[in-house]
């Protein structure tokens, strides 16, 4: 079905372009758990997470409800062993996110005596948080009426207008975010913010828009949805071989290496050596999987503790017992290689 004829332009029919988007919204949209609070701790915490984390993964696995009964408030944040910290965070990965959520939760209580900026300025000087994050606490929970964009916004956006630039330049950021405040319901900024976004998430998706059943049809220009919005090309992932070795004492404790890296400090993993080491060991597998633009193999050898080859990285290799497996943080792919191998 080929898309149909804008009728009218958003920005000169601005308020019939709020009733639209607004009327869909307060029939459709969804119930997620962070859009039932105006805590800015809460809402903080769920924009963190969501920023490289799909809603699904997070609602299917109760992800924002379990980090929110672990660390309920401010103090128990800022408070935390970056052991707990990481553990908390498990399988969302980028965990320099929760570490800005601790650094941000610290800053709160000790410069703003406990309590959030309301303003998105006041939020932007808080570490980590950026232009979309301030204005989604801004309107999320202090009804501020500041502009979000986002990924599903910038779609949206860039489609309404018909803007064939690459997004990511300057200026089309400044063309978004303008169009962003200029559509803003003022008296309703947490549901007009709310209800952009989602329809970016549902009718107006990256592959499939659904432009004959979209509330705002009549003021969306392009006729080419599908290309839009334009991009830089992504990054061709890197294929990468990591070695492993799974060194058990007697059906006992496990080596575990911490890294100490800048992307997974502080996190364990099986011990890592050069490929040359491992040549007489046995190989028990591989699996793949993938980190930031790379596409990482993983070569798992079964290595008895006698013969452990000495380690070429200044790493902390240590013996855990399977008790405490279950409390190291982890990343998500050697948690469950970890769990297959002490299975068979
Ligand atoms: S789904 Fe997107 S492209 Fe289609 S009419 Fe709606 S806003 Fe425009």
């Amino acid at each position: 079905m080929s898309k149909p004829i804008a009728a009218r332009h958003a920005l000169r029919n601005v308020r019939a372009f709020r009733r639209a988007l607004l009327g869909w919204f307060t029939q459709h949209g969804a119930n997620y758990p962070w859009r039932c609070t105006t805590d800015p701790y809460a809402i903080l915490v769920s924009e963190i997470m969501l920023q490289q984390t799909t809603i699904g993964s997070v609602i299917q696995n109760r992800r924002f409800e379990r980090f929110l009964d672990t660390f309920p408030d401010l103090h128990s944040l800022a408070e935390a062993p970056e052991s707990d910290l990481l553990r908390a965070w498990e399988g969302l990965g980028y965990y320099n996110r929760v570490r800005n959520l601790q650094r941000t939760a610290q800053v709160i209580l000790a410069e703003h005596a406990g309590t959030f900026p309301a303003t998105p300025e006041g939020l932007e000087s808080l570490p980590g948080v950026g232009r979309y994050t301030a204005g989604a606490v801004a309107s999320f929970a202090f009804g501020y009426p500041a502009p979000i964009v986002d990924a599903n916004v910038s779609r949206v956006l860039s489609r309404l207008f018909d803007w064939r630039e690459q997004i990511q330049t300057s200026r089309s950021q400044t063309r978004l975010w303008s169009w962003a405040g200029q559509l803003l319901d003022s008296n309703e900024p947490r549901s007009f913010n709310s209800a952009l976004m989602e329809l970016g998430q549902t009718h107006c998706s990256p592959r499939s828009p659904d432009c004959p059943r979209c509330p705002i049809r009549n003021f969306c220009v392009t006729r080419e949805p599908e290309k839009l919005p334009r991009k830089k090309p992504r990054r061709t992932p890197v294929k990468v071989d990591e070695h492993v070795l799974f060194v058990r004492k007697r059906s006992g404790p496990v080596l575990l290496a911490q890294e100490d890296g800048t992307r997974r400090k502080g996190l364990w993993k099986l011990p890592e050596r050069s490929h040359g080491q491992l040549a007489d060991l046995p190989l028990l597998g591989t699996r793949n999987y993938g980190i930031t633009h790379h596409k990482v193999t993983m070569h798992i050898y079964r290595c008895s503790p006698s013969q452990l080859p000495p380690s070429e990285q200044k790493t902390t290799e240590k013996f855990h017992s399977s008790r405490e497996l279950s409390d190291l943080p982890m990343p998500s792919p050697f948690r469950k290689a970890l769990q297959e191998l002490l299975q068979e």
